[in-house]
Formats: structure tokens, sequence, C-alpha cells
């Protein structure tokens, strides 16, 4: 995928579109919040990795998929009620 790299797994591309760096599917523009454009999956962090978890009740482990190809693009642990991390790339 042409573009440029601003993370693992997301390009900006020559349209200055966020795009998933596998497939191209484009996430919104840069130097905006591309998250809402991913697909999003919430699992409660209690032992998710093992017994480091177990106290997490109310943690969030969010995983954000990228809806063209399936690609894991991003994760972060989170409450229920917290905004999405955003980070936003100038380039
Ligand atoms: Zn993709």
């Amino acid at each position: 995928m042409s573009g440029k790299r601003i993370s693992a797994t997301l390009v900006v591309n020559e349209d200055r579109a966020i795009a998933c760096a596998a497939c191209g599917h484009t996430l919104g523009p840069a130097g905006a919040p591309w998250k809402d454009h991913a697909r999003l999956d919430e699992q409660p962090m209690q032992g998710a990795g093992g017994n480091p978890y177990t106290n997490a009740e109310r943690v969030l482990l969010r995983r954000f998929f990228c809806p063209g190809c399936g690609a894991l693009l991003d994760t972060e642990s989170a409450l229920a009620d917290d905004p999405f991390l955003t980070d936003i790339v100038r380039v």
C-alpha cells in the first residue's frame, strides 16, 4: 500500500486520507480522529491476560478493526464510558 506510514497499521494515502496499511480502506481525512470509522470490539479485561487482570472488573479492552479486511488496527484499555483515545497525526 502506498502512502506515508503513520503507525504499524495505518498510512496517509495520496488523497490525504487515513487508510489501512494492509488493504487501503479509508478511515476519514488525515488530521481527524479515525477510530469512529473502524469496527469496534469491546471485551472486559477481566481475566484477558490471566492473573494480572483478575482485578480489572470495570476495565474494557477495546480493539479497532479495519472494516475492509478485518486487520487489527489499534487497541486501548478504557472504562465503559470513556471516550476513545484520540491520536491526531499531522503529516
Ligand atoms: Zn484493511
